[in-house]
């Protein structure tokens, strides 16, 4: 079958006597005796999780990694238990798996339905679940308490992919005389790497190649009565090794503090505070969300490009990721219309028809639609069509700010303008003008424009900074499009009598008063992308009165944002300093998913970036030139 990036191939399901088999594998996905009892007993039962579970410490992270999502039965079984065994406080529950051949979202739903018990679990799931695309796809379950991270590909790549550490291990991949690849040296290899001493380990086989093959990686086994009419199973552990040092569970004593309270920090300052950390939000202005970030409306966009490389696979990754959370976590402020990126020259034209001869995305996630059928969406003429995006729309960020910065264990510090980070005896001191510093293990430097001249590097950042002007036109100038369009700038739908278009891009300009010149600037832009967006009956908008706002973003040399540990030239990171900037205007889409980037990495929790797009986002590359190691600052 030809299927093209990022599609992958969906699993064929034949269902037999209730129950789904693999036509691939010829083989069942669970037993014909009870599936959710047999989950039970093998992977359950024999990886301890009831008991192991009501251990685990508040704001701590407990790991179970499986080969074989199918339909995700293991998962559900291991979640019921989970939030039936009473863990501590925030701790949350990491599930990793890897699945080559996902089920489509109505097979998967079909198989759920026979567990009653599980409904609740099952909608949530159904809810969340991904498009057919390849690669990592994090899913934040259950307010946060489950994490779910779904690798679309090989279980080899994602093992090689993935950064996390296994406490038990779900061992599932069809029986090894059909799927060999599942249960190789290879695969016994990369699993060992991520187990941690202690881990435990059940599958439903007992073969002999795969006894023997766990055994040579360290894992001592036990056979044990199998479920149903299987009479044996295999069940074992990676012993504790005596000079290991028991792990590390909690992060939450240590104290963060994060700089600007615009999308990125107050994301991050949310997603910490609900992973139980006490966080310290620092910003010169009187609120969250009131530079950059700011804006009225904002719409959620990234621009995929015709190769599906790294770089389109992080946009594809923090569009979907983002379109989840704001569904589940916006609130109000999260406006779902749809968006489409008009093909408004024949360049771009040309380079969607590249775009769409090149990749398959799913329907889903955006499709081809011509002039008539963008008309129909917009519900204004438009002279060209383009992609159609069903799942994004326009947010409110100045309201999410505001939102995501309210939280009991989001301490604000604002008006507070922050001049010096200064390392001393494994802290940071937070210096601002004529306060008491502020002092914490670990900060990061989320200030936008003004990150680099935090940055304590003696060195200098390849970014830069784009002056941004918006402007607000009344609605009765307006024939009101019903989705946001996006070209060269974009307008969103009217909202409370007004609909936001621009922004003008200027490199030279480093202004902060709105200029009639920057209105007049969208105006053109807006009506050569949407000839019908102004409504000639109508008072035409003025540039010399519109209302607007400046802001300044910054981006990298690369256009890709950064998000990680501070690192110097040579790699090396800083200890307890991370830096997420760069954002440019897509911070809306990106920031979801690196802010739970980032809080995976401050909490030591399994990681939801591939190490490949890790890479991307890494501090390191924008780094303007090498420096020797005596002149760069560590704690
Ligand atoms: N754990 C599943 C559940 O709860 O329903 C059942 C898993 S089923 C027995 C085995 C799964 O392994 C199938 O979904 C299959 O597509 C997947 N699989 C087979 N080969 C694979 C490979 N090389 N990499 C990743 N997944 C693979």
């Amino acid at each position: 079958m030809d299927i093209r990036p990022p599609s992958i191939e969906t699993a064929n399901i034949e269902w037999r006597d209730g129950v789904p088999c693999s036509t691939r594998f010829a083989d069942v996905y669970f037993s014909r005796d009870d599936g959710l009892e047999e989950a039970r007993h093998g992977f359950i039962g024999h990886n301890r999780l009831a008991d192991r579970f009501s251990r685990v410490p508040a704001g701590s992270a407990f790991v179970i990694a499986e080969t074989g999502f199918g339909t995700g039965l293991n998962f559900l079984a291991a979640w019921q238990t989970w939030e039936a065994s009473n863990p501590g406080d925030n701790a949350c529950l990491h599930f990793i798996s890897a699945e080559r051949y996902p089920l489509d979202r109505n097979d998967l739903s079909q198989a759920l339905s026979l567990w009653p018990e599980l409904e609740n679990y099952a909608a949530e799931l159904l809810e969340h679940y991904p498009p057919p695309v390849q690669g990592a796809h994090r899913l934040v379950l259950a307010g946060g308490r489950i994490r779910l991270t779904l690798f679309f590909g090989d279980v080899l790549e994602a093992w090689r992919e993935l950064d996390f550490q296994a406490d038990a291990w779900f061992l599932d991949g069809f029986v090894p005389a059909r799927n060999p690849r599942m249960w190789d040296e290879a695969a016994i290899t990369a699993l060992r790497k991520h187990s941690r001493p202690g881990t435990t380990i059940a599958t439903a086989t007992s073969a002999g190649d795969v006894r023997r093959l766990l055994v040579n990686a360290g894992f001592s086994l036990w056979e044990t009565p199998g479920f149903g009419s299987r009479p044996e199973m295999l069940a074992g552990e990676l012993p504790m090794a005596p000079d290991v040092p028991a792990r590390e569970c909690s992060t939450s004593s240590r104290s963060i503090a994060i700089i600007g309270a615009g999308v990125a920090g107050s994301l991050l300052a949310r997603n910490l505070a609900e992973r139980g950390l006490e966080v310290t939000l620092i910003d010169k202005a009187s609120d969250a969300g009131t530079a950059a970030s700011g804006n009225y409306q904002g719409a959620l966009y990234v621009k995929l490009g015709v190769e599906f490389n790294d770089q389109a696979k992080l946009g594809l990754s923090s569009l979907l990721f983002s379109q989840r959370y704001y569904a589940q976590s916006g609130s109000d402020c999260w406006h779902p219309t749809g968006l489409i990126q008009l093909a408004y020259s024949d360049v771009e034209a040309d380079r969607q028809a590249r775009f769409t001869a090149r990749n398959d995305y799913p329907s889903a996630v955006l499709r081809s639609v011509d002039a008539t059928e963008a008309t129909r969406l917009a519900g204004i003429p438009l002279q060209s069509g383009g992609l159609w995006f069903p799942h994004s729309g326009w947010l409110e960020p100045g309201r999410l700010c505001r939102s995501l910065a309210s939280h009991p264990r989001i301490h604000r510090c604002f008006g507070f303008d922050v001049h010096r980070l200064t390392p001393c005896n494994g802290k940071w001191h937070i210096a601002g003008n004529g306060e008491q510093d502020v002092v914490a293990d670990r900060v990061v430097i989320c200030a936008g424009h003004l990150s680099p001249k935090l940055i304590p590097l003696r060195n200098e950042f390849r970014f830069r900074t784009i002056r941004g002007q918006v402007s607000h036109l009344p609605a009765s100038s307006l024939n009101n499009p019903a989705v946001v369009l996006c070209g060269p700038g974009y307008i969103n739908p009217a909202y409370k009598g007004i609909a936001l278009t621009g922004a003008s891009f200027d490199l030279h300009d480093h202004s902060p008063g709105l200029s009639a010149e920057s209105h007049r600037e969208n105006l053109s832009m807006l009506t050569s992308m949407v000839p019908a967006a102004l409504n000639s009956a109508a008072e035409q908008p003025d540039p010399a009165l519109l209302e607007g706002k400046v802001g300044f973003r910054c981006t990298t040399h690369d256009y890709q944002p950064v998000a990680g540990p501070l690192t110097d030239p040579a790699g090396r990171p800083l200890e307890g300093i991370d830096l997420f900037t760069g954002l440019g205007s897509k911070g809306l889409s990106y920031a979801p998913l690196l802010a739970e980037y980032l809080a995976d990495r401050i909490t030591d929790q399994p990681q939801c970036l591939p190490a490949s797009l890790a890479r991307r986002v890494a501090t390191q590359r924008c780094h303007k030139r090498e420096i020797p190691q005596s002149e760069t600052i560590g704690v």
